[in-house]
């Protein structure tokens, strides 16, 4: 069954795996092993290395303007 199975389509579920994983992974929160599935994949994956890079991006814009979207922790609370 499972060798049946369209390469393309094996290749979207991946996708889908890896990019649940990114929040966690640019948090620095992945376990290693999910860590190395990333980097893994988005060597040969350019469509992921691109949306790696722009969450890469925006966190660190983010993080330039002072706004760290993980802290919901106000003075105030
Ligand atoms: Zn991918």
């Amino acid at each position: 069954m499972a060798s049946t199975l369209n390469p393309v389509k094996r290749h979207r579920e991946h996708c889908r795996h890896v990019r649940a994983l990114m929040s966690d992974y640019l948090d620095g929160e992945l376990p290693p092993p999910d860590t190395r599935t990333v980097k893994r994949h988005v060597r040969w994956c350019p469509n992921c290395r691109r949306m790696l890079k722009n969450l890469t991006d925006t966190v660190r814009a983010l993080h330039a303007l002072g706004l760290d979207p993980t802290t919901t922790d106000g003075p105030g609370a």
